[in-house]
């Protein structure tokens, strides 16, 4: 027994002996005993009372001070209390602190239930996206920030990458959104303004294009003097025969660099046509009879089989640049007499274009880079072929217009198959084709 109970009780032996010896000293014992445990569950019931007052006045008041164990309640009390305070102050002040930090954030930072409902945001929030404190509180975020692209994204609840769409509220501006999930599907959204990377991003695409494009034409004027000067170059020395060749050889090279980087420039720009419905099936043959006329004495076994006459809605001359590259590729980067097959099929996911080839492959360390911008596996073999470094960064580029993706499979002596995946919603399938084309140089 503790202290304090111990003397309370010795309180109420007292009191109560008292009580007795008063009683016998009139007579009336059982009434003096009576009298005295009315008078002591009174003087509980007043301290419950007192209590139960001060913590319905919500603790605002002083709290009272008695003697017994009362007291010791009342005092234990009062400091729980002044702790509690302390915690709520430290708490306040912490709160307080993040507070001043996220307003003093140059990004936006914004918190959504799981309902997609607003909850907090900071100061920059305000400014970029136009946030107005109290009244947007609770409001759906999809109907705060109204952009399709924003909805689409917050929807699928796939975000891997980034969004970048204009502010709604000062189209000037270029905001980035990453959204991170939390807790039970909540939302934590930060906002970064990259209007002056874009606007870099637009230079350095506006002078790729513009140099291309001012290259264009004295290139144009050099390469045709050059073939006017290989026709006639019988007439000349044979070391000046051996320059000519060699210099027709490095402008026409020069030029189809040029043309890849003004795809690639054109793709960028996203300028874009209304899609058509392309024949795949017309577009792959003709692919495949260029690739034989490029194979030409080096015999290539260029095999085309398609699955089903379908069409793909998209742009015609994009998808001819993506498709070709690939068909080329595999007989620039394979020996004579190797087998490509250029295959088109689909499933309940998509389309599907196939190139696979049994040529020397390519190391698997080089396959995530292979869409770089002039990022070749092997540099030696550039040379011979022709290769500009970009095909495949074109090719990337469209199937991106095309919500397509590339998947490439290769290994060392194995061989490669570089394959283009193609959305449902892209697809427009026709009638099984009954047979494929046949090789035109069978081994
Ligand atoms: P290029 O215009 O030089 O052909 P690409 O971007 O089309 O450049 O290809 C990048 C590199 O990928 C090439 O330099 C080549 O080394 C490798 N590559 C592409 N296709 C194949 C293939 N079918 N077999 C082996 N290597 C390939």
């Amino acid at each position: 027994m503790t202290p304090v109970w111990r003397r309370e009780l010795r309180r109420i032996v007292l009191l109560l002996s008292g009580a007795l010896g008063i009683g016998f000293h009139f007579q009336q014992p059982q009434l003096a005993f009576a009298v005295c445990c009315a008078g002591y569950v009174i003087w509980q019931w007043l301290q419950l009372y007192r209590l139960h007052h001060w913590l319905e006045q919500g603790q605002s008041t002083q709290l009272p001070t008695t003697l017994g164990i009362w007291g010791s309640v009342f005092r234990q009390t009062k400091h729980l209390q002044r702790r509690s305070q302390k915690h709520q102050q430290r708490l306040q002040a912490i709160i307080n602190r993040i507070q001043d930090s996220t307003a003093a954030l140059q990004d936006a930072v914004l918190m959504v239930d799981s309902h997609g409902n607003l909850e907090w945001w900071n100061r920059a929030a305000s400014d970029f996206l136009g946030l107005k404190a109290p009244v947007d509180v609770g409001h759906p975020i999809t109907n705060l920030i109204r952009n399709p692209a924003f909805k689409d994204y917050f929807d699928a609840v796939d975000y891997r990458e980034p969004l970048s769409i204009p502010s709604p509220v000062n189209t000037q501006l270029q905001l980035q959104f990453n959204i991170t999930l939390f807790g039970r599907k909540d939302r934590l959204i930060l906002v970064h303004d990259v209007t002056r990377l874009k606007q870099l991003e637009q230079m350095r695409k506006d002078f790729v294009a513009n140099v291309s494009h001012e290259l264009r034409t004295p290139l144009t004027v050099i390469a045709g003097y050059l073939e006017t000067m290989d026709m006639a170059s019988e007439q000349l020395p044979p070391r000046w025969q051996r320059m000519i060749t060699q210099m027709s050889q490095q402008s026409r090279r020069m030029e189809t660099l040029i043309s890849d980087l003004l795809m690639l420039s054109r793709l960028e720009t996203g300028q874009q046509q209304p899609p058509q419905e392309v024949a795949v099936t017309a577009l792959l043959q003709s692919i495949v009879a260029d690739a034989r006329a490029l194979s030409g004495e080096r015999q290539h076994a260029i095999h085309l089989s398609i699955e089903s006459d379908d069409r793909l809605r998209g742009y015609p001359d994009e998808l001819h640049s993506a498709f070709s590259n690939l068909v080329f590729n595999a007989v620039k980067y394979t020996q004579e007499r190797s087998h490509i097959i250029v295959r088109w099929s689909h499933d309940e996911q998509g389309a599907w274009l196939c190139v696979k080839d049994n040529g020397p492959g390519i190391d698997e360390h080089h396959i995530p880079r292979l869409t770089e911008r002039f990022y070749r596996a092997d540099p030696s073999r550039n040379n011979q072929t022709g290769g500009t470094g970009l095909g495949l960064a074109i090719v990337k580029h469209v199937l991106l217009r095309h919500q397509a993706e590339l998947v490439i499979r290769s290994r060392l002596g194995e061989g490669s198959e570089f394959c283009c995946h193609f959305p449902l919603e892209r697809c427009h399938y026709g009638a099984v084709t009954a047979e494929s084309e046949p090789d035109e140089h069978p081994a």
